[in-house]
């Protein structure tokens, strides 16, 4: 299902549109209905003001393949989850606010067509419509929250944002080594900095960056020269990260890659 659309017309005419909506008996029923697609699992989502701008399927580039997933945007939070039951029953629930979020359009590739760039702080990633008409009301939509989320509050877009990540499907060898073939022993890894597929020895050393993890994250050998160069940002953490905390956080990509999809 495309996304409701919102009455064409002058800016002004389409927040009234949405001031309406939010008072609207309907719209608390669409977020009560999409609460309960979610069960307990997921985060009340009826708050004063709030209001369903429209839903449908995205498709959504994960590591291992592109997988189908239900989003809600509201005018304010995006929210997206696995879909067990077609309109029935969601779970993973992933709330994305709005007010850090960026968007970039993605030319087509193959079979990957009508897609854009979801980007936030702390989580980026490529999602697709079935249709070029989708795709713009999407992206069109999305913009639009977004901006007037941001004149609301006069702050500035969002500057930073975590890395996309590049699909495992697209690196048969190390993207910065160029040399390491990926095999079931010499596994794939991912920069959080720049989200290449890189090697176990492209990426031994770890960084902390507080918008990903509280912890220090997976970055590559050429990511961690730039952070640590001067005016580089956030100081290392010692060189003691050593063998001990490596090890402990060898499948520590494949895990956050399930938990995260
Ligand atoms: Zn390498
Ligand atoms: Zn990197």
């Amino acid at each position: 299902m495309p996304p409701v659309k919102l009455k064409e017309g002058s800016h002004d005419g389409e927040v009234k549109m949405v001031d309406r909506l939010a008072n609207s008996e309907a719209n608390s029923k669409r977020i009560g209905v999409v609460e309960g697609c979610f069960g307990a699992a997921g985060q009340p989502l009826a708050i004063p003001g709030r209001v369903l701008i429209g839903e449908g399927v995205l498709t959504k580039l994960c590591r291992k393949k592109p997988k189908a997933r239900q989003f809600f945007l509201f005018n304010d939070i995006l929210v997206y989850g696995n879909i067990v039951i077609q309109k029935k029953k969601y779970n993973k629930q992933h709330i994305i606010p709005l007010e850090s979020v960026t968007i970039d359009t993605v030319p087509d590739e193959g079979d990957l067509r009508n897609g854009w760039l979801i980007k936030t702080p702390t989580k980026s990633f490529a999602v697709y419509a079935a249709t070029a008409t989708e795709k713009s009301e999407w992206m069109n939509h999305i913009a639009k929250c977004v901006g007037d989320l941001l004149t609301k509050s006069g702050k500035a877009p969002s500057g930073e944002h975590a890395a996309v990540w590049v699909p495992d499907s697209e690196a048969t060898v190390c993207m910065r080594c160029l040399k390491v073939k990926f095999t079931p022993v010499s596994r794939r890894h991912h920069c959080r900095k720049c989200g290449f597929v890189v090697c176990g020895p492209c990426s031994e050393k770890k960084y902390l960056l507080p918008s990903q993890s509280s912890k220090p994250v997976r970055v590559c050998e050429f990511c961690y020269v730039q952070l640590t160069s001067a005016g580089g940002g956030y100081a290392p953490r010692s060189d003691s990260f050593g063998r001990q905390g490596f090890n402990s956080n060898l499948s520590d990509d494949e895990d956050e890659d399930d938990s995260s999809d």
